[in-house]
């Protein structure tokens, strides 16, 4: 199965967290990874290997977005961050749609990823 993680600037170091917390599951070759680019290098940096898209800002976001809709992506976690301004909000909430309109799983904080990592 593929999971796409992203986390917000001011969410990474939760987001490293949580990654080396659930290590053992996300280095499993059932999973492949994909990831926004900063995301994405800072779990290249704990150990897990990982696709690695644009940056959030420069496209990452839409990227994943476009492999929700190929069907290509069974499962989001989006470590947001509520209180930081985003300038490709848009892009986010583009992502956010598709996950409704082709039923994806989506975490949007650490408690629901807790919760989807726990059925893997
Ligand atoms: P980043 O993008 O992983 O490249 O920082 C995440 C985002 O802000 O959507």
């Amino acid at each position: 199965m593929t999971i796409a993680i992203i986390a917000h600037d001011g969410k990474k170091a939760e987001m490293v967290a949580f990654a080396k917390d659930h290590f053992s599951i996300f280095q499993n070759k059932k999973i492949n990874l994909i990831a926004t680019g900063t995301t994405g290098s800072h779990l290249e940096r704990a150990g897990l290997e990982v696709e690695k898209m644009s940056s959030g800002p420069m496209g990452g976001d839409a990227q994943i977005a476009s492999r929700i809709a190929e069907g290509k992506v069974d499962m989001v976690i989006f470590f947001r961050d509520p209180l930081g301004k985003h300038p490709h909000e848009v892009d986010v909430s583009m992502l956010m749609r598709l996950c409704d309109v082709y039923n994806i799983p989506l975490a949007t904080n650490p408690a629901a990823a807790l919760r989807f990592v726990q059925t893997l």
